[in-house]
């Protein structure tokens, strides 16, 4: 075989030099959306500051073969891993001195492991339960509804108010039965950025025997130092009365590079379902607190790194440029004809939604993408009208004065190019067909009409968009997984 046809087999005849094995995954890495430079708005959390990538490399590399499956043998990762979760609980509201000082944690491996390990404890908590539910605000991040899936615990959604986006504490009451182990608020929601009445949902969760968990795998590290710089944030972690656990992403806003999350309880016999222990069989005993058993030791180290060269003034410093920038973005968004903020920020989101129905999003979102700003579209939901999604990270406080006259031209752009029109066999099909009538043949179909699967590399994504929005929530679901099933296909 020569070199040429090899290019990009995971496992080559012959194994290729160091050097040029880098140079390639460096060449696949041009394709995609920029990491760095602050014009991701998803996905990505950039602080911008010189040093720290190599800085978390090198940490992430001197632990990449530590394992987390016996913390006796490892000490190095069960020092850190206390260190952030002693770090964590005192952000937000526990240890010494605390009105939660016997506060206790987990890492994670990010906000979904961290929420279905906080179902897991509140469902194992209670076996005489025979059908848990979990009462969830439907704003909360859809983590929630994949831990209730995996865990077979039933979903009790709370309805918001279409105006301020929130659940009442009323409603959360109104959702709460006699199997409902957990209820759920967020601190804020990463859609929209709106952070939950939490101490009245925690004290109605409180009156009703029930544990309540703060999702804050968004805001839990942007919130605190907001607060310190003079924003009015309401109470919203252990401080809080009836609040049982709390998640924080530390692969969010503390800037650790992916894999790390902290799930803490206000005290550990709260946390003691939450393991999983088992010795009934030939092999090691096991004890996890998480998903995994062999967890690397990469990514533990690397937000070690990230915290303690960061530390307090700097964590300070970023959340002052971040709220400067979403101040900027949101007056951006202000300044466009037919486009209107969904909530006032209140954290680092910035969520806007059109008013001009000639004004497509997600032509919109288009638009940007040529500019070179990646935002991203949320669909329409229930009363919810379709938005834009910007997650605000430090590193967008340089580019902040260019954002506002590229949305006016893209906006004007979008305008001329006028809404996204479906071919009306498709919107017919997606908005009359049910997920079991979705044979393979009307998804292949639909895909060959939408142009993706084949060498061109497929439809405008607002096409796509355009004829999910069209689609009731199931058949969205079914949509995305034949979608997405026709990218992940093995290379030969
Ligand atoms: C990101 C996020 C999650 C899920 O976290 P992952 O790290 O993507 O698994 C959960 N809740 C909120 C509010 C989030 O922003």
């Amino acid at each position: 075989m020569n070199d040429d046809q090899d290019t990009g087999r995971a496992l080559p005849e012959r194994g290729v030099p160091a050097e040029r094995v880098l140079a390639e995954i460096r060449a696949l890495r041009r394709a995609d959306a920029p990491t760095h430079g602050g014009r991701l708005f998803a996905y990505v959390y950039d602080p911008a500051v010189a040093g720290l990538d190599e800085l978390t490399a090198a940490a992430h590399a001197e632990s990449a073969h530590v394992n987390g499956l016996d913390p006796t043998a490892f000490p190095s990762l069960l020092a850190m891993e206390n260190a952030l979760v002693g770090a964590a609980a005192r952000l937000l509201g526990g240890g010494p001195g605390s009105t939660a000082p016997d506060a206790v944690g987990s890492v994670t491996s990010g906000g979904t492991e961290s929420l279905i390990l906080a179902v897991k404890a509140a469902r194992d908590a209670r076996p005489e339960v025979a059908e848990p539910r979990i009462a969830v605000p439907v704003t909360a991040h859809a983590a929630f509804a994949k831990a209730a899936h995996y865990l077979r615990v039933a979903l009790d959604p709370v309805p918001v108010d279409p105006v301020t986006l929130r659940p009442s504490a009323a409603d959360v009451a109104a959702a709460i039965r006699p199997g409902t182990v957990l209820v759920a608020c967020s601190a804020p929601s990463y859609a929209h950025g709106v952070i939950d009445p939490v101490a009245e949902i925690a004290a109605v969760a409180a009156a009703a025997g029930v544990r309540c968990h703060v999702d804050a795998c968004f805001g839990g590290w942007t919130l605190p130092w907001l607060r310190r710089l003079g924003a009015p944030v309401p109470p919203f972690d252990l401080a809080v009365d009836g609040v049982t656990s709390i998640s924080v992403d530390l692969h969010k806003y503390a800037y650790a590079p992916k894999g790390v999350s902290v799930l803490l309880h206000r005290d550990p016999a709260l946390r003691a379902p939450q393991y999983f222990a088992y010795a009934d069989w030939p092999g090691y005993t096991m004890i996890n607190p998480g998903i995994a058993s062999t967890r690397s030791g990469g990514p533990i180290a690397a937000a070690y790194a990230t915290l303690r060269h960061l530390g307090e003034d700097g964590y300070l410093r970023l959340a002052a440029a971040t709220r400067d920038a979403v101040a900027g973005l949101a007056d951006a968004v202000r300044g466009v004809d037919g486009l209107r903020l969904l909530a006032e920020p209140e954290s680092t989101v910035v969520c806007f939604t059109s008013t001009d129905p000639k004004l497509d999003l997600f032509v919109l979102v288009d638009e940007l993408t040529a500019r070179g700003w990646h935002t991203q579209p949320q669909l329409a939901y229930g009363e919810l009208p379709a938005s834009v999604h910007l997650t605000v990270t430090a590193s967008v406080a340089p580019r902040v004065a260019e954002f506002g006259p590229d949305l006016a031209d893209a906006a004007a752009a979008a305008r001329a190019a006028g809404p996204v029109a479906l071919p009306a066999e498709l919107t017919a099909l997606a908005a009359t067909l049910t997920p079991e009538a979705l044979t393979p043949e009307l998804v292949a179909g639909l895909a060959a009409g939408l142009g993706l699967g084949g060498p061109s590399g497929g439809a405008p994504d607002a096409t796509v968009n355009a004829l999910l929005d069209a689609a009731p929530p199931a058949l969205r679901e079914r949509l995305l997984v034949e979608f997405v099933g026709l990218l992940q296909r093995p290379t030969h």
